[in-house]
């Protein structure tokens, strides 16, 4: 039987912390095989995003036309895109898939600050990719920043946020409790019958780089491989939890 299959449509990393490497490792521990689209090559320490080189959108499309010759696709998981002239090629490619889920992890900025999204792009994600998306993982500020509107103050803020977005036309959406405070992390499946599903852990103290990216991937792993949309994101909440207890060699 042949391994499951995802294709990353995302950026690298340099540091290694998030990105493509990361996406890559994930997708491996889960049995699944890669393909990728390289989006952006960008130069990053754990500290700083020192320089970001956009691949040219019409480079990006090749690889997902190639991509799709190769190999059928159990899933595709959207990371970084950079500007608004590459998600608007992704999104154009996309035409191309039918029937196979698509998570897109919103990717703003990093942890470090650095601009990972330009404004143009913010816009074209809501519009054009949004409606697109299987499922899309903000987190609290992610998707306050998506809807100009100020952080929720509270769960039930953040759910009406999420059910805001929701309306671009996404099916599902992952709402990361991870900024949020309290004794659990807790993040919310707002599903595509509008239903919400508390998914908690423990909370681990300190930032860990990449664990958004990790999760997204976790989740397309998940589906590639037929779990059901609550299925994949527990695992993949759990997985990534691991991760984080378990310190690096
Ligand atoms: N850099 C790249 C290439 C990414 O794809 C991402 C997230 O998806 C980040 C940085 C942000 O990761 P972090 O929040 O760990 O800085």
């Amino acid at each position: 039987m042949t391994r499951p299959a995802v294709l990353l449509i995302a950026a690298t990393d340099s540091s290694g912390g998030a990105g493509l490497t990361r996406d890559v490792r994930v997708l491996t521990d889960f049995g699944v095989d890669a393909l990728c689209a390289v989006t952006a090559v960008t130069a990053q320490s754990d500290q700083r995003v020192a320089a970001v080189h956009h691949v040219p959108p019409e480079v990006v499309q090749s690889q997902i036309a190639a991509a799709l010759e190769t190999r059928r696709l159990g899933a595709v998981k959207i990371g970084m895109l950079g500007d608004r002239a590459t998600l608007e090629a992704v999104t154009d490619s996309l035409a191309h898939i039918a029937a196979v889920p698509i998570v897109v992890d919103p990717v703003l900025v990093s942890s470090s600050g650095g601009i990972l999204l330009d404004t143009p792009g913010r816009t074209a994600l809501l519009e054009k990719l949004l409606p697109r998306a299987t499922l899309v993982t903000p987190n609290v500020p992610e998707v306050a920043a998506l809807l100009g509107e100020p952080v929720a103050a509270d769960e039930a803020g953040l759910i009406a946020q999420g059910q805001r977005l929701r309306t671009f036309g996404c099916q599902a959406i992952l709402l990361k409790g991870g900024h949020a405070s309290g004794e659990a992390a807790v993040d919310w499946l707002i599903a595509p019958s509008g239903s919400v599903h508390r998914i908690t852990s423990e909370r681990v103290s300190g930032s860990s780089r990449g664990t958004g990216c990790a999760l997204a991937s976790g989740i397309a792993a998940g589906l590639a491989s037929g779990l059901s949309l609550l299925e994949a994101c527990r695992r993949a909440k759990s997985y990534v939890l691991d991760a984080m207890l378990t310190p690096e060699s």
